[in-house]
């Protein structure tokens, strides 16, 4: 069998087919870091870290990049207003360097939050100054861009496949253009690739004079440095595919002359109670503010998975709450099979069982071919979950077996606690003994209970299904 997914830019669903056997190259568009990145942004990112993680465990080796946008990016997308990142350091009367430092990092500890495997690379705009100015220069040079006076434009109407990722024509964009503020472009949807402003707060020398580059060009000359001129998989928003990817499309192919993208995969916004996220309602939430409200990270992390990529999500409190619950599932039936396998009783898995585990998987891998139908994936590892309670008692072998399954499959979902250290059978036992001191009513002992078992080090926490344990100190 293999992966299916749905290709933006031929619009169906397609066999995935990597240009070297064995091997994948991703790019994702990655943060513009001129504030902090919200849920909507992460979205599309732990779609990337999803395929991923499933490509791993198929086998393949992955290289993936993933850019940092700090310099470039207008406040709308095509190619007018300010930089975003201008805009907030003169808003905070801070350098623009010192801003995207700031959200760089908040970036980070956000994607460390969410158990983003981190890519292999995140390159950033300004430390490839270099290379954007190589491929304008080719670009100059075939007669795709020209220059006027320190300005550098890509010449829309030179590139014929202009339009093919977004399905947009020439003749319908430009009939819904705004009037032509900027004289200085050939045809209105010609976008810049180097820019001249001298009030602009970064600036880089270069053939046409001092400036900076646009938006677009930063991706193409930072996935081909780390990619090569043609790859697999490009990941983004869905607002990304018009104007971003599509002048990313021309840019690249233009100046290499080869396909820049085999298969282009977009994720849909998310909702929150059911309206777009923006900043004037206030739903713009980051995911340390989740956390400091209380709800967890592997939460989130399963609320933003939970839905197919190529749906809107919408995303609730009441959502985060079940997600958290759908976890705890997991985690009692991990912990339920962690005591098992000290099981005295060994020997050979019961069949019904070992056909259990081997179903399991197949059927896992199945959904996720399905262009990474997690829905269905979800329900796979729910199903396990249920048999194995049901199944009950059993020995050590098949307990190990069955714990291994799951742990395989949280290697691609990354939403249960790192592989925490075992928690020993004394600890379990006061555990247990609270739990039935709770449930007579007995909060004294229960209280006495949990303190012992902190005193040992281990935190004990209440769950619907029951409790958990883990390692650490109590928080106050
Ligand atoms: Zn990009």
């Amino acid at each position: 069998m293999d992966l299916k997914i749905y290709n933006t830019l031929s619009r169906r669903i397609e066999e995935f087919k990597p240009l070297q056997k064995g091997r994948v190259g991703i790019y994702s568009c990655g943060p513009t870091v001129y504030s902090h990145p919200h849920i909507g942004n992460f979205r599309s990112f732990l779609v990337a870290d999803l395929l991923k993680r499933f490509l791993e465990f198929k086998g393949f080796a992955v290289t993936h990049i993933m850019n940092i946008t700090d310099v470039g990016h207008l406040t709308d997308d095509a190619d007018e207003g300010a930089d975003k990142l201008e805009e907030a350091a003169k808003k905070q009367k801070k350098d623009p360097l010192e801003i995207a430092k700031v959200y760089t990092a908040s970036f980070l500890e956000a994607s460390k939050l969410l158990n983003i495997k981190p890519p292999n690379k995140y390159p950033k705009a300004t430390e490839h100054i270099g290379d954007m100015i190589d491929i304008i220069k080719v670009l100059v040079d075939k007669g795709f861009a020209y220059v006027v006076g320190n300005n550098v434009y890509y010449d829309v109407t030179k590139f014929a496949d202009y339009g093919k990722l977004s399905g947009n024509t020439l003749d319908d964009l430009n009939a819904g253009a705004r009037i032509e503020i900027n004289q200085e472009k050939k045809n209105p949807q010609d976008f810049a690739l180097w820019k001249h402003d001298p009030k602009h707060l970064q600036q880089w020398p270069s053939p046409w004079g001092k400036g900076f580059p646009g938006w677009h060009i930063e991706c193409s000359a930072m996935s081909s440095k780390y990619l090569g001129a043609q790859f697999d998989i490009h990941t983004g928003g869905e607002d990304n595919i018009f104007p971003h990817h599509e002048c990313e499309i021309a840019q690249s192919e233009a100046a290499s002359g080869k396909k820049f993208v085999n298969y282009w995969l977009h994720t849909r916004f998310l909702l929150f109670d059911g309206e777009k996220m923006s900043k004037s309602k206030g739903n713009l939430y980051t995911i340390q503010e989740l956390i400091e409200k209380g709800f967890r990270k592997n939460a989130i992390r399963y609320a933003l998975i939970s839905s197919h990529y190529r749906q809107n999500y919408n995303f609730t409190f009441d959502g985060l709450n079940a997600a958290q619950q759908a976890i705890d599932k997991i985690q009692q039936c991990v912990l339920t099979l962690t005591e098992l396998r000290k099981n005295k009783k060994q020997g050979a898995i019961a069949e019904p069982l070992r056909h259990l585990t081997s179903n399991c998987l197949a059927e896992f891998d199945a959904a996720l071919y399905e262009d990474l139908n997690i829905s269905k994936a979800l329900a796979v590892l729910f199903d396990f979950i249920r048999e194995v309670n049901k199944a009950g008692d059993m020995n050590s072998t098949a307990a190990a077996e069955m714990l291994d399954t799951i742990n395989k499959i949280d290697s691609v979902l990354g939403v249960l606690d790192a592989a925490d250290e075992e928690v020993p059978g004394n600890i379990i036992e006061l555990a247990e003994n609270r739990k039935a001191a709770k449930l007579n009513k007995d909060f004294k002992s229960a209280d006495a209970l949990r303190a012992q078992i902190t005193a040992e080090g281990w935190l004990i926490e209440d769950t619907p299904g029951g409790y958990r344990i883990k390692r650490g100190e109590e928080s106050q």
